[in-house]
């Protein structure tokens, strides 16, 4: 790690050592020679998803998983006993180290990729010159040159500005802070995030709320997966919230207990912790977007960018959640290395650029969901009632047979024309989303029912549903 940067020009500057600009630095430096740094403000390297997003949130899922399956042992003969309570708080520490280690791993990458990788904020000052500011405490700052600038800085989650006590609530980035498995817990929101930790948190032992503005979760997806999902967790015990308004107000310490006052004619709720997951913002601020001109929607303020990542200020570009098209890993450095292969590559690739059609996408609930294309209703929009079939089932997956308690499993095909084309695909159950992956890619290349019915099925599994659906 450089104090602030080595040298005073480069050809590729990336802001953000996030998913995307990792993707898109490492490409740059890697393949094309380029003379790369990358900044980032936190002092650690992966961004979202390694730190506060996708990696310690599927290492609590799988903790949650082995509870569940724990619970499940007995009805398969195991005479379990659980002597002590899970223990969060080791677990925390151990979940903590192995992220410190992928940001060590991360480092040694860029090393070995030759991008400089510079630990500072960073603001734009002119199209080709970005001011970095240390975040020792030193306050150096130091204006650097580069040919061409990629905003990567990704989002943050928000925290209600109109609910008096709000900020005694935390929200994703603060779950990953949490030293002691709460006893009560309230979530606010509907979407994956808030359906993920709610998961999670039951699944370990916390008495879980799960405050919903209206009938399901998820509201997003296919409505099979809404009312599969909503119905289920209700079962396993989540206190669902349903047309919940916004709180009057929070009451409390930040260290808990918590009371949540939900206006005239309801009872404030107590809770040890209050997580708010109601949507994320670019993370914008301090970037010096308005010193160049950079244009971002009124709106929501993401960046706006047309297909091929160009801002509309020249040599600038800008991916990943910043942009706020599709906020995924995946998406943030399929997106990056395209734009690298195109600003750097060969002249065969001046037209790359990521094709957001078709992403596969996944939600560690509990069970798992997969869902890729079109929604039932989305289709029925784009193509007309005639020429859309749906094809779907239900049923009890094999794993339940040895067990009273049974969880869902319920898959969806959404196809359109005399040839069936598969635009949709949603699938909620156990295997879910290892499942999905190579249905995406089917999908990709445009696959139609009978391609679906024409590989044979693999037995005894719940995917061998997808290909014998009637
Ligand atoms: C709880 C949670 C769970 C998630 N789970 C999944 C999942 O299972 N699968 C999945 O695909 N996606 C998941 N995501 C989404 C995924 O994490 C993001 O889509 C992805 O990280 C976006 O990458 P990015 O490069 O756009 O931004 P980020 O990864 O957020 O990186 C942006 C980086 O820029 C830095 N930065 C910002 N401003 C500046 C500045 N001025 N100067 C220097 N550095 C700056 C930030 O510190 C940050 O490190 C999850 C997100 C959350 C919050």
């Amino acid at each position: 790690m450089a104090p602030i940067s080595r040298s005073e020009e480069y050809d590729f500057l990336v802001i953000g050592g996030g998913s995307g600009g990792l993707g898109a630095a490492r490409r740059a430096a890697s393949r094309y020679g380029q003379k790369v740094a990358i900044v980032e403000k936190s002092g650690r390297l992966g961004g979202t998803c390694v730190n506060v997003g996708c990696v310690p949130k599927k290492v609590c899922w799988n903790a949650a998983f082995i509870a569940e399956t724990i619970h499940d042992a007995a009805g398969y003969g195991f005479k379990l006993e659980q002597k002590e309570p899970f223990d969060w708080t080791s677990f925390k520490h151990k979940r903590d180290a192995y992220i410190k280690r992928l940001n060590a791993i991360y480092e040694r990458n860029l090393d070995k990729d030759s991008v400089e990788y510079i630990s500072a904020h960073a603001s734009l000052l002119s199209p080709n010159e970005v001011v970095l500011k240390a975040i020792d405490g030193s306050n150096e700052t130091k204006t650097i040159r580069a040919k061409k600038i990629l905003i990567a800085t990704g989002g943050h989650p928000q925290v209600p500005s109109t609910v008096p006590g709000a900020d005694l609530g935390i929200t994703s980035d603060g779950f990953f802070d949490i030293e002691t498995l709460p006893k009560r817990v309230a979530l606010v929101g509907a979407g994956y995030i808030a359906v993920e930790l709610a998961g999670i948190f039951n699944a370990l032992g916390s008495e879980t709320h799960l405050f919903i503005r209206g009938e399901t979760v998820l509201r997003k997806f296919d409505p099979m997966i809404q009312e599969v999902l909503t119905n289920h967790y209700e079962k396993i015990g989540i206190k669902i919230h349903k047309n919940s308004k916004e709180f009057d107000k929070v009451e409390g310490t930040s260290s808990g207990p918590l009371l949540l006052h939900r206006g005239e004619g309801e009872l404030p709720i107590e809770v040890d912790t209050l997580l708010w997951a109601i949507g994320r913002k670019p993370l914008v601020e301090g970037l010096g977007l308005e010193t160049v001109g950079i244009k971002t929607s009124a709106e929501t303020g993401f960046i706006q960018v047309d297909e091929y990542q160009n801002t509309n200020i020249e040599n600038i570009y800008a991916l990943g959640d910043v942009c706020g098209k599709v906020e995924l890993t995946p998406v943030a450095i399929a997106a990056g290395r395209r734009l690298a292969e195109r600003l750097f590559g060969p002249e065969e690739f001046s037209t790359r650029k990521l094709n957001y059609d078709n992403i596969p996408s996944v939600v560690f609930a509990h069970p798992e969901i997969g869902t890729i294309g079109m929604t039932e209703p989305e289709a029925r929009v784009k193509y007309g009632d005639n020429d859309v079939k749906v094809y779907k089932t239900s049923f009890v997956a094999m794993y339940y047979a040895m067990l009273e308690n049974k969880g869902p499993t319920s898959y969806k095909l959404v196809c359109v024309g005399p040839e069936e084309r598969v635009v949709g695909l949603h699938i909620l159950g156990l295997g879910s989303a290892e499942m999905l992956q190579g249905f995406g890619v089917a999908m990709k290349m445009g696959a139609t029912k009978e391609d679906f019915d024409n590989c044979v099925a693999i037995h005894p599994t719940s995917a061998e549903e997808l290909v014998t659906l009637t």
